[in-house]
């Protein structure tokens, strides 16, 4: 459905998209999974006939978009990264306009109002854009892209900015979307494509690293290297002594306090399971271990352990290199992502629970928590 061959798009001397290829088949979800400035959003641009590409064909349904951009864009529906909405617009007036804009053939009101029940904002149809909350532009968005029924649907970052309920609300109206099209969505975050994506291209500094099929990747990322963990015991001695623990690269003491325990921050070295060696030290030494929770990889982990499986560990050195490298920002900001899906499950859970007694409209739900500190963590690693 989709055939990207050698892409190359450089701004100035900055090369951001380098010579990547990939083919998306009809009925796939791929997930591009990478961080800030992997140039993700440049090669969803260049995709979708936004931007020209320094060298390199795309051709979507066969179609070259270069060679006959109309008709190829007419396969696509794109959510770009800011979506282009017009807030003086109603929500109806909006989706009316891109329907037009698009040339559809189809029965136009039963058109939009069927998407309008996709992607449930037939509740603020009458509304300004304006005044809608951003997980309702950004289902607005959606509704846009998906006018005219594209077969293939491009989603650049679709749920950033978003609240937890919204962020699973979205997710599974991709699953859905998916059953029937060829979806297409970026994100930088692994739990994103991990939920909703049969299929993960990973790339980095405009190159691809990975390309495998979701399971593949999620086995890679299974023997996870950091720890939440939970001591009681002097906090200075503590620490010295995980620093010190042969198979840790990396401790660091939280904030959190808890009476006379500490929670710490560890991260073991590639290859080694420190829970059974951690145990016993601290039993040595009188320090009750009374939690550990195991804390989701971050993409550079990923990168080491997918990078690792395909090239036979040459790199090896370079890779421990980085992995120690690691520095406390990133696992900072890896933990607050952790905080904040794991406030999404639960926010899924309640509002799964809450979806059986009404039809509860997320613009109005105020009763819906979350620890403002975790969540503005969490959210710092968005732009
Ligand atoms: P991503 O979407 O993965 O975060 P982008 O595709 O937006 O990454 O950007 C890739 C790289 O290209 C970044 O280094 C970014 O700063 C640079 N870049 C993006 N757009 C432009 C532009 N219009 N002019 C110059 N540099 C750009
Ligand atoms: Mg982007």
């Amino acid at each position: 459905m989709i055939k990207i061959s050698h892409l190359v798009k450089n701004y100035g001397s900055l090369c951001a998209v380098d010579d990547i290829s990939f083919e998306v088949e009809r009925g796939e979800v791929v997930g591009f999974l990478g961080p800030n400035g992997a140039g993700k959003s440049t090669t969803m641009n260049m995709l979708t006939g936004y931007l020209s590409s320094t060298s390199g064909t795309i051709k979507i349904g066969g179609v070259d978009i270069l060679d006959d951009p109309l008709n190829a864009k007419r396969l696509i529906g794109y959510l770009p990264e800011q979506p282009p909405l017009y807030p003086d617009m109603t929500v109806e007036e909006y989706l009316s306009f891109a329907y037009d804009l698009k040339g559809c053939k189809l029965n136009k009101a039963k058109h939009l109002k069927e998407i309008c029940n996709v992607v449930k904002i037939s509740d603020v149809s009458h509304r300004l854009i304006r005044n809608l909350s951003k997980g309702y532009k950004q289902r607005v968005g959606i509704a846009q892209a998906l006018v005219g029924n594209p077969p293939v649907i491009i989603f650049d970052e679709p749920t950033v900015g978003l609240d937890p309920k919204q962020i699973i609300e979205i997710r599974n109206l991709i699953r859905t979307l998916g059953k029937e099209h060829t979806v297409i969505l970026s994100t930088h975050i692994l739990q994103e494509v991990q939920a909703v994506c049969d299929r993960i291209i990973i790339i980095n500094k405009g190159k691809i690293v990975a390309d495998e099929l979701t399971e593949n990747i999620s086995r890679a990322v299974e023997n996870t290297r950091r720890f939440n963990v939970k001591i009681c015991g002097p906090q200075k001695e503590v620490l010295s002594a995980l620093r010190n623990l042969g198979g840790i690269c990396y401790a660091e003491v939280l904030a959190a306090r808890d009476g006379d325990a500490y929670t710490y921050m560890i991260e073991s070295e590639v290859g080694v399971d420190i829970r059974k060696k951690l145990f016993w030290t601290l039993a040595e030494k009188k320090w009750p271990l009374i939690g550990m929770e195991a804390l989701g990889m971050s993409i550079e982990d990923i990168f080491i352990a997918v990078v690792d499986k395909t090239d036979d560990g040459k790199n090896d050195t370079a890779k421990k290199k980085r992995s120690v490298e690691v520095n406390r920002a990133a696992a900072e900001k890896e933990m607050a992502s952790a905080i904040v899906d794991r406030t999404a499950d639960e926010a899924q859970s309640r509002a799964e629970s809450a979806e059986k007694d009404t039809d509860s409209d997320s613009e109005y739900y105020t009763d819906y928590t979350i620890k403002t500190d975790t969540f503005a963590g969490g959210k710092s690693e968005d732009k």
